[in-house]
């Protein structure tokens, strides 16, 4: 009953059905649904003052105490509990119930004085802060003011006299404060206390806290009263937190801390430093094997691992709260594995257990986890993992950097296509402009680089070859290092931890891939990706941009000639030299891949992005004029090409099939290539590899149609008509998802591309966005996560479920496929399940995530 109780009330109350009512101290739950009439009315609900009375004579009547009494009184904690737990963000109040009166019996009934004078002074110090806003330094100032006149350096050493004096103290400071007297009516002091964690929900922090943690605003927090035990009654007493595994490793043995003679504020507080849970074992041995059996029986109980809060009082152990631990990765599949050989949970289960976003750790190196550092600047963390290096700021000379074996992190305004190669050079990349879908962030990705992008405090100097963060100046050379799961940049000499595979790992991701429907394949253009991601688990290329491989530094000449031919006699001949380099990517790519589907994409951006940008090459050609260069005719002529190539608005232009129809000679040399590498493939290895060919960006059905029919021609004139190859499209335009029954009449496969569609459904630059005005979106919750990560399931969402649809109702055996950027995202891939495709195809890095995500998917629909 969370949503109603939050986690903590729910867990409380069923933690006390399952271990009894002795081993869980009393209280009850006022509702998130009162918070939230709190919140609207912003006034006590009706109804809720004879509630929480009636609630509290019952408790009252269990614990044989009364709130107040000058008689052995009862006291209660007062504390929040979302739905979600949102750590520290929400206020607490402990040791309710204290006056003037009940301190006498507090100390009558414990016959220890020193005690409820130090509840006491504790109880004016929280209550004052918390429900008052009395300062933390003001209070801080008054207990050092008076263990400087007691002449001791702990607050443990102060005296009954002294903790009387500080009580005063204290009651003063309120008074000063509020103008008020300290409040004496302990139903005051708990209305007081339950305002004040109601109104904690709209403080900064928490509101903060929820933005970040995408936890809505509406849900509100309950408010847990509870009786106090009390860890702080001597030596045999205290307070502690225990999780049912190592928090860190997962390994099966229970972890935690705890102080004697303390409460469990002391614990977290960081004041005193706990000790290891397992020294309780020669201070409080009963108590110690008691906790011991409790964990077992709770994990048990709840199926999955248990992070707890206890105190002992006197030898007796009491549980105040359990919860299912948040756990890193490693933790997360170590339990799974161990879950399962326990017959604690079932394969499924035990699946189920794992966040899939957390997954990502396991794979890439990462910042130390106690290391400390000092943040330059920040960014979209665009592809996860961390590196560190010195600054480069171009590509050749990370390329360079590469070669004589030095560390490098290629640093940039923005990456194009032609910085392909020092990406490979480079041991990251840090852009001040892009987001997770710029052309940075996807190469990194495909790589498996680390990449911040968009970190905007980054002042570039690309000529001086100097960056600026804030006070920070950083020159060529200069080390630093970059985390890409967190989006972060530091100067400081971070340790790196290196990533493997464990056995556990391995194990998840077989039973994963025995419960999934869905096919996992990956983006690669290169066999080393392609090996990567083969290792990864992937079932085949679902994309392969043939753009990339024209980067490199031997074709990128020919290419560049092959643009600027005058005829298309010319052209031809460039793309004969073209050819057989294309041909040998190919043939590499069906060897790695043999016994798979390889998917190819024909060219699909424009073609100026091959050529230097119009600009630089001003400059030069002024340059070269002045000094009276021989290539002064040469490079006006490129420039005048540039300029005929330019459009205003060049991802909505000639790229795609459009450069298929306008160039077919270049579509037909990569169709050659694929043919005759097929071929040859065929030969050495004796079977066919399986060959699929992708045109992009299709709107109108004639487009593909077209583009089928040089397919076709192709073939017949290579083989006579012999090899068997998929011809299907990318659906990456709202048109296409509309037509898709016209355009699968001509298609043997879908892809769809999610990076495009989605920046054609909402009119959003995939570029520019995550670094722009989408934070503010954000901010103000009109999308809690960029439309790049993760897919607008309403939106571009229901243009894929569309095109699936009437794309199957057209052509029934129709292979459905996603390669967008959001193959590779848990969530989405959900949908995709969901939506009937047939695969997602995501970078190397990511196919692990997406195996565990859409086994999870299957389990979920197989409950549903
Ligand atoms: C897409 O648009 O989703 C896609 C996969 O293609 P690209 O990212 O290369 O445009
Ligand atoms: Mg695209």
């Amino acid at each position: 009953m969370r949503d109603l109780l939050g986690g903590k009330g729910a867990n409380v109350a069923e933690m006390t059905r399952v271990l009894g009512a002795d081993r869980v101290p009393g209280g009850f739950t006022i509702t998130t649904e009162a918070c939230v009439a709190y919140m609207e009315a912003g006034a006590y609900p009706e109804g809720l003052q004879e509630q929480v009375d009636e609630a509290l004579e019952r408790l009252e009547g269990q614990a044989g105490k009364r709130l107040g009494d000058s008689d052995d009184p009862l006291l209660v904690s007062v504390r929040s509990g979302a739905r979600e737990s949102m750590p520290g963000m929400l206020d607490t109040v402990l040791n309710l119930g204290m006056n003037d009166e009940s301190v006498q019996g507090l100390a009558k009934a414990t016959d220890n004085e020193r005690f409820a004078w130090d509840s006491y002074r504790r109880f004016v110090q929280m209550f004052g802060n918390v429900c008052r806003g009395i300062p933390g330094e003001e209070i801080e100032d008054a207990i050092k003011a008076r263990k400087k006149q007691a002449g001791v350096e702990e607050d443990t050493e102060l005296g009954v006299h002294d903790l009387k004096a500080l009580t005063d103290d204290l009651k003063g400071l309120f008074k000063d404060g509020t103008g008020e007297e300290f409040p004496q009516d302990p139903r005051e002091q708990l209305e007081q206390a339950i305002r004040a964690v109601f109104d904690s929900w709209q403080g900064d922090r928490a509101v903060e806290y929820r933005r970040i943690s995408r936890i809505p605003d509406e849900w509100g927090t309950a408010v847990n009263v509870q009786q106090m035990v009390f860890g702080n009654k001597g030596d045999t007493s205290c307070s502690g937190v225990a999780f049912s595994r190592d928090e860190v490793t997962g390994e099966p043995t229970p972890s935690g801390d705890y102080l004697a003679n303390a409460q469990g504020e002391d614990v977290v507080s960081g004041v005193r430093t706990p000790r290891d849970l397992h020294a309780m074992k020669d201070d409080m041995p009963d108590a110690y094997g008691e906790l011991m059996d409790i964990l077992r029986e709770l994990e048990r109980h709840y199926s999955d691992m248990q992070d707890t809060e206890f105190t002992v009082e006197e030898g007796s152990l009491y549980m105040l709260q359990t919860r299912d631990a948040k756990r890193p990765a490693q933790a997360a599949v170590r339990f799974a594995v161990d879950a399962v050989d326990e017959a604690l949970l079932g394969r499924d289960a035990a699946l189920m257990t794992i966040d899939p976003y957390t997954l990502d750790a396991l794979l890439h190196p990462h910042f130390a986890p106690d290391a400390e550092f000092h943040v330059i600047a920040e960014g979209v963390a665009a592809s996860p993992g961390a590196a560190r290096g010195g600054i480069v700021f171009t590509a050749e000379d990370a390329v360079t950097a590469g070669e004589e074996g030095r560390d490098v992190i290629l640093v940039r305004p923005f990456t194009e296509a032609d910085d392909v190669g020092g990406f490979h050079a480079a041991k990251g990349i840090l852009t001040s402009e892009g987001g997770k879908a710029s052309h940075a962030a996807l190469v990194a990705r495909g790589m498996g680089k680390p990449c911040v992008a968009g970190a905007g405090a980054l002042e570039i100097d690309l000529k001086a070859k100097t960056v600026r963060a804030g006070d920070t100046q950083l020159s060529e050379g200069d080390v630093i290092a970059i985390d890409g799961s967190r989006g972060l940049v530091t100067a400081d000499e971070v340790p790196l931890q290196d990533a493997e595979v464990s056995e556990e790992f391995e194990q998840v991701l077989l039973w994963a891939d025995e419960v999934r429907t869905l096919g996992v394949r990956t983006n690669a253009d290169t066999p080393e990706d392609s090996r990567k991601a083969r290792d990864f688990g992937a079932e085949g290329i679902g994309l392969c941009r043939t753009e990339h491989m024209f980067m490199q530094s031997d074709r990128q000449p020919k290419m560049r000639a092959m643009i600027m031919a005058e005829s298309e006699k010319d052209r031809r001949k460039c793309l004969d030299a073209l050819l057989p380099l294309q041909q040998e990517d190919f043939e590499g790519l069906f060897e790695t891949m043999s016994g798979m589907p390889v998917t190819i994409r024909l060219l699909d951006p424009p073609l100026h992005e091959f050529l230097p940008s119009g600009e630089e090459l001003a400059g030069e050609l002024e340059h070269a004029r002045a000094e009276g260069s021989d290539d002064v005719e040469k490079m006006q002529e490129t420039l005048d090409r540039v300029h005929e190539l330019a459009e205003t608005n060049p991802m909505l232009g000639t790229r795609g099939v459009r450069l298929g129809i306008l160039h077919p000679e270049v579509y037909e040399m990569q169709l050659r290539a694929i043919v005759r590498a097929g071929l040859a493939a065929t030969k050495i290895s004796g079977e066919a590899p399986q060959i699929e060919i992708m045109i992009p960006l299709v709107a109108y059905e004639q487009e593909l149609d077209l583009m089928r029919g040089l397919v076709d021609g192709v073939i017949e004139e290579e083989t006579g008509g012999e090899l068997d190859v998929h011809v299907g499209t990318m659906i990456e335009l709202p048109r296409a998802c509309f037509v898709a029954d016209r355009i699968a009449a001509h298609a043997d496969f879908f892809s769809f591309g999610t990076n495009d569609l989605t920046q054609t459904a909402l009119g959003f630059s995939r570029d520019d966005v995550e670094s722009g005005f989408l934070n503010r979106y954000m901010e103000r919750k009109i999308v809690d996560r960029s439309p790049f990560e993760t897919i607008d399931k309403p939106g571009v969402g229901w243009l894929v479920r569309l095109a699936a649809w009437v794309g199957r109702e057209a052509k029934p055996d129709l292979t459905l496929g996603i390669c967008g950027e959001h193959g590779g995202d848990p969530d989405s891939v959900a949908f995709f399940h969901m939506a009937g495709l047939d695969y997602v195809s995501c970078s190397p890095y990511r196919v692990p995530i997406a195996r565990v995500a859409a086994a999870q998917a299957a389990i979920t629909e197989a409950s549903d």
